[in-house]
């Protein structure tokens, strides 16, 4: 499963592109915490990429439009 795929399950999706069409009008996207042992997700700007996890205390969190190659 790819963090992509995760974060779309997290949030109650069942598919990635149900996710997306969810979020794309909207100026918040779902983002989720790329280091492989944290699933830490929050509310992030569209084109986050090195947004804050409060689990890890680094700038790993890349929101579902930038992991989906979108923008
Ligand atoms: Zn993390």
């Amino acid at each position: 499963m790819t963090k992509l795929e995760e974060l779309a399950e997290e949030e109650g999706f069942r598919t990635v592109d149900d996710l997306l069409s969810a979020y794309v009008i909207d100026s918040i996207a779902p983002g989720i915490c790329i280091n492989p042992s944290c699933g830490y997700c929050t509310e992030v700007e569209p084109d986050c990429r090195g947004g804050w996890c409060g689990e890890c205390e680094t700038q790993s969190v890349q929101s579902a439009f930038v992991l989906a190659d979108v923008i």
